[in-house]
């Protein structure tokens, strides 16, 4: 039986309808009542819809440094399925993981997205800091831009958000690395979600996960670096 979760925020008014097995029949009637769907990430309404409003527009980054950017595909806000709370998501551009049946294939070339300064990203997650309970960065694949992912990750910490990490890797990948940067970004990170996708294992795969071999890991390096 298709699961269905609704995420009511009664102070913005606004609704969320989560399921990967609704048909398009039922798709169909929920939108009846509740008006067209806006995608979140992997999540798509059955209907096409315009770029969201929630969106921002980002110039390409001049920066003579290569690491103060970071390739972005987009930054939209107001995200309930990407972590715990309401959240802006920052979603990298460029992912070498490329699971099978990923949903967001237009996520995996750095040339569909843009280099945008962290300076930029971070006004843009300071202007929303009254409407988000934290941010999430996710991909594409964060970890393939560790140079510049660790600027992003200390700046947003240095402001004291919640960061939610995703990543395509098992933070045993991830350690096995063995790189200080790598460990840096993790100690950080307040809760990596971790894995790759499996279509397969997609049914009730659990909150904010798109397949149910990921996890959920608070608190990363403590809890894995021995
Ligand atoms: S890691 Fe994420 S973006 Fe990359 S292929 Fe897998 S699901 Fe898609």
């Amino acid at each position: 039986m298709a699961e269905i979760v609704f995420i009511l925020e009664p102070d913005a008014g606004r609704v969320t309808v989560e399921s990967s097995q609704a048909s398009a029949k039922i798709a169909k009637e929920i939108s009846k009542d509740l008006g067209q769907g806006m995608g979140v990430n992997c999540a798509r309404p059955i209907v096409e819809i315009e770029k969201s409003s929630s969106e921002t527009d980002f110039q390409q980054s001049e920066t003579n440094s290569p690491n103060e950017s970071i390739y972005i595909y987009r930054i939209y806000h107001h995200s309930t399925v990407d972590g715990p709370g309401r959240r802006s998501v920052i979603q990298v551009a460029g992912c070498s993981i490329l699971c099978a049946g990923c949903y967001i294939p237009e996520t995996h070339l750095r040339a569909n997205g843009r280099l945008v300064s962290t300076t930029e990203i971070i006004s843009d997650i300071d202007e929303k800091s009254g409407e988000h309970d934290g941010v999430t960065i996710l991909g594409g694949e964060p970890f393939d831009q560790p140079e510049s992912l660790e600027i992003l990750v200390k700046r947003l910490k240095a402001k004291g958000y919640h960061l939610v990490i995703y990543s395509g890797y098992t933070v045993e990948n991830l350690l096995e690395r063995e790189s200080e940067i790598v460990n840096r970004i993790l100690a950080k990170t307040d809760l990596l979600i971790d894995g790759a996708f499996v279509r397969g294992l997609s049914l009730n795969a659990g909150e904010y996960r798109g397949s149910s071999n990921q996890r959920l890991i608070y608190y990363p390096i403590t809890r894995h670096k021995k």
